[in-house]
């Protein structure tokens, strides 16, 4: 098992850890990982390994083992692997990682401007996208649904953690009734990432900006039709480009 250290604290840039053992697919597991693994439409982290001899380890990407029992760094081709017990400094690519927590938390700020099912969603540093199920003759307008976006931006929302127990979520009905992911019961407690007092409140394992005003400036670059009635949002940081 690792310890998801990014979990606790989205904000570590450096720390270090232990190398428990090696994937036959040449990946790096730590004992504790500040490395985000890819998942949830967020990518995984890049960054480097520093070694105890003062050598660096470029880390391509991370992503959970087969078992998701632990977390491998992909480290970058052709480069000299550490052994398992060998103590290694972490060093996260920051100016990429940044990007992913504020772009992820304005996909959520997304998902309370438009209120309609989310069929699937990516994150990127440049460019994000979510994809709703819209309602027939339902439609966006780019620039309200943008100014809305930007008004709980500038709102400076707290983001913070919570952790329900499943049996909590069970007796609460109302609140799975808020959530636009079915929770993953199970493993006898549930993350949950809430914005504001009531701004949204939904089952997450990605990594946040702490409060929304962080996020920056963003707009809705791009609206596509995948479909009949799935729509797709493109967001992008910066001011809208007005014709
Ligand atoms: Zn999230």
């Amino acid at each position: 098992m690792t310890e998801l250290l990014y979990r606790d604290d989205a904000y570590l840039r450096t720390a270090e850890a232990t190398v428990t053992s090696l994937t036959e697919e040449g990946g790096i597991v730590l004992d504790r990982s500040i490395f985000y693994p890819n998942g949830g439409g967020q990518p995984g982290d890049i960054g480097s390994l520093e070694t105890a001899a003062g050598e660096r380890i470029a880390i391509v990407g991370t992503r959970y083992t087969a078992d998701r029992s632990a977390i491998a760094l992909t480290p970058a081709t052709g480069a000299a692997l550490p052994a398992p017990g060998d103590i290694v400094v972490q060093h996260l690519d920051w100016e990429t990682r940044y990007k992913h927590m504020r772009m992820h938390t304005a996909m959520h700020l997304l998902s309370v401007v438009l209120p309609y099912p989310v069929t699937g969603g990516q994150v990127g540093a440049e460019e994000s996208r979510l994809d709703f199920d819209l309602p027939e003759g339902e439609s966006v307008d780019r620039i309200k649904a943008t100014e809305a976006l930007m008004a709980l931006v500038n709102g400076d929302h707290s983001v913070i953690t919570e952790w329900i127990t499943d049996d909590e979520l069970a007796a609460n009905p109302g609140l799975v009734k808020t959530m636009k992911v079915k929770p993953p019961v199970g493993s006898g407690r549930v993350r949950l990432v809430r914005i504001g007092t009531d701004v949204d409140l939904q089952p997450c394992g990605g990594t946040h900006v702490s409060t929304t005003a962080e996020i920056g400036e963003v707009h809705i670059s791009k609206l596509e039709n995948k479909g009949k009635i799935n729509r797709r949002v493109r967001l992008r940081f910066g001011p809208m480009l007005t014709a």
